[in-house]
């Protein structure tokens, strides 16, 4: 289908792109890589009379990578695959990044817009809630970071205000081991369920653990006491068990396309046991 007729603006900062949001309030939206808003202004689910295209603001490019690691929202997945700084410092979001959909989404798709979007699909959201991540908005009354684990509240619903644009995601370099297990029907398809892991170990003990869930609620799900079930233990039998039970106890699960409950909580457990096994090697 054809999405209705829709004025384009194409503002060189982020000031200008504000500026647009102040004039037209509602009616306006940004649009970053297209891959989730442009299908849904074809199925007509959304009609926008004022369309932001941010592809020029250079300030919400780029990707620094120190102690703190910083992306901007205009990153597309592809770039963060193919930065090998980044790889280095944070494998874990090249392991998640290439586990999205398929090359020609991955181009235009950006990690702003996937975070932004409030998907329960989206991969982004659980991942950056294991990593603890911040991110960054900008509106007229100026900048401040919300948490990625405060930021959901319900499918397409979360705290960014409309008048308010995300400028970058940053977190602390994580240490030890990672995995990002993905289960889907086929290539390109979202997650029937997807595991993001972080584990830190010490003389064979587990000093820390974060585990976030992706689309297995209405919103990702960062399991705290999955984590805590595994800290001080080696990760493996009873200590196992008890992080999969903590973890399906956090879920909410619905029957769709992808199957139904049961289904999925038992796909959950599997691939959280393979994404901890993994996570656990690696550390
Ligand atoms: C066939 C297909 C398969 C896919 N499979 C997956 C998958 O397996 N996993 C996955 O995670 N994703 C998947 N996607 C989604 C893809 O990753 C999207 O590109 C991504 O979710 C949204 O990024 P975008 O840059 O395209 O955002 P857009 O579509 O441009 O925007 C999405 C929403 O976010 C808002 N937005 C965008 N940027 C900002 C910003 N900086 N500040 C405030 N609001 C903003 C927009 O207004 C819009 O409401 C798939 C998409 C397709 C087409």
């Amino acid at each position: 289908m054809i999405p209705p007729a829709f004025e384009y603006h194409r503002p060189t900062d982020i000031a200008g792109a504000l500026g647009v949001i102040a004039e037209h309030g509602d009616e306006a939206r940004v649009i970053a890589g297209g891959h989730s808003l442009i299908p849904m202004m074809k199925l007509r689910m959304v009609e926008i009379a004022h369309l932001i295209d941010l592809q020029d603001v250079a300030d919400l490019k780029g990707i620094s990578v120190g102690e703190t690691i910083r992306i901007g929202a205009m990153v597309t997945q592809h770039d963060l695959i193919n930065d090998e700084a980044l790889a280095e410092a944070a494998p874990i979001l090249r392991e998640a990044a290439l586990q999205i959909a398929d090359p020609q989404v991955r181009y235009c798709g950006t990690v702003g817009g996937n975070v932004a979007n409030g998907d329960p699909g989206n991969d982004m959201p659980g991942l950056m809630q294991c990593l603890d991540a911040t991110f960054t908005l900008v509106g007229p009354d100026g900048a401040r970071d919300v948490p990625a684990r405060e930021f959901y509240e319900a499918a397409y619903t979360t705290t960014r205000e409309d008048d308010e644009i995300l400028t970058a995601i940053s977190f602390a370099r994580p240490a030890g081991g990672y995995a990002y297990e993905k289960q889907k029907r086929k290539i390109g398809d979202y997650a029937t369920a997807a595991a993001a892991v972080l584990i830190g170990k010490d003389a064979g003990k587990i000093t820390s653990a974060s585990i976030a869930m992706t689309n297995l609620s209405d919103i990702p799900i960062f399991s705290e006491a999955a984590g805590d079930a595994l800290t001080g233990t080696d990760g493996t039998g009873e200590a196992l068990d008890k992080a999969v039970a903590a973890m399906l106890a956090d879920i909410d699960p619905t029957e769709d396309n992808r199957g139904p409950v049961e289904f999925k909580k038992h796909v959950a457990g599997v691939i959280l046991r393979r994404a901890i096994a993994r996570a656990v090697d690696r550390a």
